[in-house]
């Protein structure tokens, strides 16, 4: 489980997140969407460790982490911009966890073999991110992420550098990890079909606050603002 109280980060003068109250369980799959600058990223970031809060606690699997670093924090971030080492070859990058973590060779070795097999990219362990198409960058990103076992799998907008039939694939492959791994999601997307068809629940922020939470479909029948109906496509 996921649960933040009161979480607010500002920087300087701008409140990127406000107060913010949200409980996630175990396993569930909560998607975040809003405009470009609502806190999505923040929101996650926070979440990670990767940003301090201003205020406000998180707590991960009952734990209070809001003092716990980045790497204590049982959960992995999957970026946009896949991040992966350019000079580590496919099986270097989703080694390197396990061996910031010192863990012996063979338990390392499996588990890259484990992971490749789960993301399909058994052919690719020699090659260079470099030489990679987007969609195998990613599912590399994917791996390095889940080779640890996170309890929690922060995914901000993952597929929106994919082209429109990779996008479609990689859902599927995303919501199928789901099922796998029977991890806490925590997903951003701007895409409308991603955030209805992967979530059971729906987190729509604007401005640095969460306006409305609920079921894909209770949002999308009855959003209880424009702003909510124009993020999730309801019917004007
Ligand atoms: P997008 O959809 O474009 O990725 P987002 O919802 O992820 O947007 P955030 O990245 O969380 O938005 O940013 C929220 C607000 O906080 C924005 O106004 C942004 O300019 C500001 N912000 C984010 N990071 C910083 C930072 N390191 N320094 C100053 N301001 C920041
Ligand atoms: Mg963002």
């Amino acid at each position: 489980s996921v649960v933040v109280e009161h979480l607010s980060k500002t920087f300087g003068a701008a409140d990127a997140l406000h107060s913010t109250n949200l409980a996630i369980a175990s396993g569930e799959f909560v998607v975040i969407i809003g405009p470009s600058g609502c806190g999505k990223s923040t929101l996650l970031r926070l979440i990670a460790g990767l940003e301090t809060p201003s205020a406000g606690r998180i707590e991960i699997g009952g734990r209070d982490v809001t003092a716990v670093e980045p790497a204590d924090r049982g959960i992995a971030m999957v970026f946009q911009s896949y991040a992966l080492y350019p000079h580590l070859s496919v099986a270097q990058n989703i080694a390197f966890p396990l061996r910031m973590a010192k863990l012996p060779k063979q338990v390392i070795a499996d588990k890259v073999a484990a992971v490749a097999a789960t993301l399909e990219l058994e052919a690719l362990l020699d090659r260079r991110p470099s030489t990679l198409s987007g969609g195998q960058r990613q599912r590399v990103s994917i791996a390095r992420a889940i080779v640890r076992d996170p309890a929690v799998l922060l995914l901000d907008e993952p597929l929106s550098n994919l082209d429109t039939a990779l996008r479609v694939r990689m859902r599927h492959e995303i919501a199928r990890l789901h099922q796998r791994l029977g991890a806490t999601m925590i997903y951003v997307t701007h895409d409308q079909v991603e955030a209805m068809t992967l979530a059971n629940r729906i987190v729509v922020m604007a401005q640095g606050r969460i306006e409305q939470v609920g079921a894909p479909l209770d949002l999308y029948r009855a959003p209880t603002s424009i702003r909510v109906a124009a993020a999730i496509g309801s019917p004007a």
